[in-house]
């Protein structure tokens, strides 16, 4: 009578099979195996995988080390295949051999493992891209409430500049710092220095970066003046 718990055999060795260096024999049906053949030792004598009831497993080579243990996992019957390093002088392991309907499961799972990886990170990315855009657009909005003059194309074009340079940097605290009335101010001030004066222009031709500030700073500040009044 069996025991509850231990009618399940007990957990055995793994099946090795062994990636041939020289030719053999199968001792059973006399098939000629060749170096890299696979043969299974049964009281030492050699055996090939279908004399040894193992050919209708498949070979899935080593790399995958998720792929591999599912497939082992789902397979009733596996085997570990191992090949003798002359250099190294020892048995390296080579791949398995797994029930064909295991592999299938196993790289099924893998696979959508994958997709919903994959999914997920563009899931983040459209969050982060609709955060972002959200941000541009309160950042404008703050931007016409202290400059109602500043053209609505311009302050847009003011806030998606300034979000850019925070954008996925740092994090949302850091970046309400930007709703600063000075942070605000220095935006729309390099923005004015850019566009609506000689700046660039100045830099261009080698002029010094405080020089040239110094030199577009009136016209700057009456911008500036003219954008604070609606
Ligand atoms: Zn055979």
């Amino acid at each position: 009578m069996e025991v509850t718990g231990q009618s399940k055999a007990p957990p055995t060795e793994d099946v090795v099979v062994f990636s041939i260096l020289n030719p053999s024999t199968c001792s059973e049906c006399r098939a000629e195996l060749s170096k890299g053949d696979f043969l299974r030792m049964e009281k030492e004598k050699p055996l090939c995988l279908d004399c040894a009831d193992l050919g209708h497993l498949v070979y899935l080579p080593r790399g995958d080390t998720a792929l591999t243990r599912r497939s082992r996992k789902y397979s009733a019957l596996s085997a570990v295949v191992v090949r003798f390093s002359r250099s190294r002088r020892r048995y390296e392991r080579q791949g398995v051999l797994v029930e064909p309907a295991a592999l299938d499961r196993a790289e099924k799972e893998c696979l959508s493992d994958e997709e919903r990886r994959r999914a997920a990170r563009a899931r983040a990315a459209l969050d982060r891209e609709r955060a972002d855009m959200q941000y541009v657009a309160q950042f404008a909005e703050q931007i016409r409430s202290r400059y109602p003059g500043c053209p609505p194309r311009e302050a847009g074009e003011i806030a998606r500049h300034a979000c850019e340079k925070y954008s996925g940097r740092v994090g949302r605290s850091a970046r309400a710092k930007l709703f600063d009335a000075p942070a605000i101010e220095l935006a729309v001030q390099a923005h004015v220095r850019h566009r609506h004066t000689e700046y660039d222009r100045l830099l261009a031709q080698g002029c010094d970066r405080s020089e040239a500030r110094a030199a577009v700073a009136r016209p700057v500040a009456k911008v500036m003046e003219r954008w604070s009044k609606a």
